[in-house]
C-alpha cells in the first residue's frame, strides 16, 4: 500500500477522502522537543514480504510494535527511558501501578509456588494474593520486614518469590534489600521490588539485587495526580517472562498516560529535592509537638531504619507518617477536617500536600501494630514549607480544643 498522496484525492469521494485525508504529513518527523502523542491501534505493513517478516520474527526486547496493544513509540519511548535510569534491560509500562504488581508477579508463579511478601507490604496487594493467586494454587506467606537474612529460614523448596518494598506502605520499616535478595537468590528464588517511593533517583534496585522492579508511576513520576500508570523494569534474564505476562494478560497503556508519564520525568529530581526537603522540615516540626508519639521517617537519623536508609539510599521523598497519642476520634477529625493546605485522600506524589489517616493493624497478618495510636500519613507537596507548617499548627489547636 502506498502513502497517502493528497494530491490524487480531489477525484474521489467524500466517503473516501474522510478516511484519506490528512494522513500523509502525519507520518513526517517535525522536530518538537518531545515525542509526539502517538495514538494507534493498527499498524500497517508496507509490502506482504515486511508482514510475513514481522510474523515469522520471534519476541525480541526492543522490536517495533506490530499491533498498537504492544504500544507506539510514545510508550516506547517511556519504557526506554525507564529502563536506563533504573540500568535495566527491558522497561514495560502497565495501566497502574497496581497491574504492574499483578502481571509481574502472576508471570513467574505456577500453581503449588510459594511467595514470601513482607507485613507491610502496599496493602492492595493482598487482593491479589487472596484473589487470583489463590485460585491459581499459589500460596502467599507475609514475613515481618526487618527479617533481613533471616528470610532465609522462611524459604522452602517452591518458593518462587521473594517481594520487597523499601520502606513499607503506611509504617515506613526499612528492609536490608541486599540481605534479602542474597538470600532468596542462594534459595533460587526470584527477588521483585516495589520501588515507587524512592523512584531510581534514590534508589537502584537492581543494582542492590533485585531482579524485577515494579513502580507506581502514578506518584512521583507522573506527579501531578492526574494519570495513572506503572511501570516494570527487569534484567535480561527475566525480561521473557515479564514480557509473556503483560502482553498474554493483554495490557495496554494509553499513549496520552505514557506521554504524561515521560514528562513527568523531566522536572522529576527538582521536585522530588523539594519533596524532600519539605518533608524532613514537616518532620522536624511534627516530632516537637507533644500528641507526637513517633516520626516513621527512614531519612531522620533517630529511625530505626536510618542506618539502612544512609547505606543504600541516596534521598528520601517526601512521604511519611507521624504516629500521634492515643484520642478520642472528633480530636482527630478536629485535626484533619478542617486543614487547608492538606487534602485527604488516597494516592501521593503529586505537587499536592496530603494527610491520611492509616490503620497497618487491619490489614497486617503476620505482625503486630499498636492500635490505640493513631497513624497519619504525610505527603509533603511543593507549597512553601512554612505554609504547611501553619496549616498544621492551626490544625493542632484545633486537635487540643478538642481534647
Ligand atoms: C500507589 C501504590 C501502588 C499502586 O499504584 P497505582 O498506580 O495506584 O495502581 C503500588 N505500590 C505502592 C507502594 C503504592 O503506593
Amino acid at each position: 500500500m502506498t502513502r497517502i498522496d493528497n494530491h490524487a484525492i480531489a477525484a474521489m469521494t467524500d466517503d473516501t477522502n474522510l478516511v484519506r485525508l490528512g494522513r500523509g504529513e502525519a507520518y513526517q518527523a517535525c522536530d518538537t522537543v518531545n515525542p509526539p502523542v502517538w495514538r494507534g491501534s493498527t499498524i500497517l505493513f508496507p509490502t506482504l514480504a515486511a508482514l510475513e517478516a514481522a510474523e515469522a520474527a520471534p519476541p525480541a526486547a526492543h522490536a517495533p510494535s506490530s499491533y498498537g496493544r504492544q504500544g507506539t513509540p510514545t510508550a516506547a519511548a517511556f519504557e526506554a527511558a525507564m529502563a536506563a535510569l533504573d540500568g535495566a534491560f527491558k522497561g514495560f509500562a502497565l495501566p497502574s501501578g497496581m497491574a504492574a504488581m499483578a502481571a509481574a508477579i502472576i508471570g513467574f508463579v505456577k500453581t503449588g509456588d510459594h511467595i514470601l511478601a513482607p507485613d507491610n507490604v502496599y496493602a492492595p496487594f493482598r487482593r491479589i494474593a487472596n484473589g487470583v493467586l489463590r485460585k491459581m494454587g499459589v500460596m502467599v506467606e507475609y514475613y515481618p520486614p526487618l527479617i533481613g537474612a533471616g528470610i532465609a529460614e522462611r524459604l522452602r523448596p517452591t518458593t518462587r518469590l521473594v517481594y520487597t518494598e523499601a520502606p513499607g506502605s503506611l509504617t515506613f520499616e526499612m528492609p536490608d534489600i541486599p540481605a534479602i535478595a542474597a538470600a532468596a537468590h542462594a534459595g533460587g528464588a526470584v527477588v521483585l521490588m516495589d520501588n515507587s517511593w524512592a523512584t531510581p533517583l534514590f534508589f537502584k534496585p537492581l543494582a542492590h539485587g533485585v531482579d524485577v522492579v515494579i513502580q507506581a508511576a502514578t506518584k512521583y513520576i507522573i506527579g501531578h495526580s492526574d494519570a495513572l500508570v506503572g511501570v516494570i523494569t527487569t534484567t535480561k534474564d527475566h525480561w521473557q517472562t515479564v514480557n509473556e505476562a503483560v502482553r498474554g494478560l493483554g495490557y495496554h497503556t494509553g499513549p496520552d498516560d505514557c506521554y504524561l508519564a515521560l514528562r513527568g520525568l523531566r522536572t522529576m529530581a527538582v521536585r522530588l529535592a523539594r519533596h524532600q526537603e519539605t518533608g524532613l522540615k514537616l518532620a522536624d516540626w511534627l516530632a516537637d509537638q507533644p500528641e507526637v508519639v513517633r516520626v516513621l521517617h527512614p531519612a531522620r537519623p533517630d529511625d530505626p531504619g536510618h542506618a539502612l536508609w544512609r547505606r543504600d539510599f541516596s534521598g528520601a521523598s517526601g512521604l511519611f507518617a507521624i504516629a500521634l497519642r492515643p484520642m478520642p476520634t472528633a480530636a482527630l477529625a478536629a485535626l484533619v477536617d478542617s486543614l487547608s493546605l492538606f487534602g485527604m485522600g488516597y494516592s501521593w506524589g503529586g505537587f499536592e500536600s496530603l494527610i491520611l489517616p492509616v490503620q497497618p493493624h487491619k490489614v497486617r497478618s503476620a505482625t503486630g501494630w499498636d492500635e490505640t495510636q493513631r497513624l497519619l500519613r504525610i505527603h509533603a507537596g511543593l507549597e512553601t514549607p512554612a505554609d504547611l507548617i501553619t496549616d498544621l499548627a492551626q490544625g493542632f489547636v484545633r486537635m487540643r480544643a478538642a481534647l
